[in-house]
């Protein structure tokens, strides 16, 4: 099963994501998770990435079309993933597209997790996240066991960088330009399906579960 998790940032896309990879066995794909990792490692392409990332911009299509046709290309693949936070621009799905369909494929469903810029705001202020293994939490609606300590992997949890006020409030507008088109997009090939994100963290996950059985 290949499956998009659509949605502005703080939706909930990576929350969900992960729930999905783990209840189907597929792997869970975050263009974010490995520019992030790109930028621990200081990789070239890490210190590009983060030079758009820190702006609330989006990496450009080149970099993150190639990052991208080379994670779906890997073994694991074979059986489907979710992809989160990819695509972001309407290039970025029809290379997306031209991947699968060159190998008989379809994409599956582009899941539309939506919240009102309101609740955003909301959501990112109180995310944290896990510098080792990418898991996220809430202060307010899904804090860990213990403060600042991921559950997991008992790392410490950050703020991202990217989750200041003044950045989120560009990520947003970005997402509207850019990124919301998808919805039509994916409406008219017949695959989109919305959830009501702004529900309790299982509710959106039944929800989920429903479209995908
Ligand atoms: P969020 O979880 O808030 O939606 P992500 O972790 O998906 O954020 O992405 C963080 C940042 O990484 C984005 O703001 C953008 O700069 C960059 N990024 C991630 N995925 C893409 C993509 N598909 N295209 C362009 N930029 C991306
Ligand atoms: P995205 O990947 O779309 O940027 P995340 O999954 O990282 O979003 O979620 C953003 C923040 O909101 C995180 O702190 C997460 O714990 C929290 N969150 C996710 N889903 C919900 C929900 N349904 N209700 C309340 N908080 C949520
Ligand atoms: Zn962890």
């Amino acid at each position: 099963m290949k499956i998009i998790m659509l949605g502005a940032p703080g939706a909930g896309k990576g929350t969900q994501a992960k729930r999905i990879a783990e209840e189907f066995g597929i792997p869970h794909i975050s263009t974010g998770d490995i520019f992030r990792a790109n930028i621990k490692e200081k990789t070239e392409l890490g210190m590009e990435a983060k030079s758009y990332m820190d702006k609330g911009q989006l990496v450009p299509d080149e970099l993150t079309v190639k990052i991208l046709l080379d994670r779906v290309a890997k073994d694991d693949c074979k059986n489907g993933y979710v992809l989160d936070g990819y695509p972001r621009t309407i290039p970025q799905a029809e290379v997306l597209y031209d991947a699968v369909t060159k190998l008989d494929d379809k994409i599956d469903y582009a899941i539309n997790v939506d919240v009102p810029d309101e609740n955003i705001i909301d959501r990112m202020g109180g995310r944290r996240a896990c510098v080792k293994c990418g898991a996220t939490y809430h202060i307010k609606y899904n804090p860990p066991k213990k403060e600042d300590t991921c559950d997991i992997c008992q790392s410490n949890l950050i703020i991202r960088d990217d989750d200041k006020p003044e950045t989120v409030k560009n990520r947003l507008s970005v997402y509207h330009e850019q990124t919301q088109p998808l919805i039509e997009y994916y409406s008219k090939q017949g695959i989109l399906k919305e959830v009501d994100g702004t529900q309790d963290i299982d509710v959106v996950f039944e929800d989920i579960k429903k479209i995908l059985k």
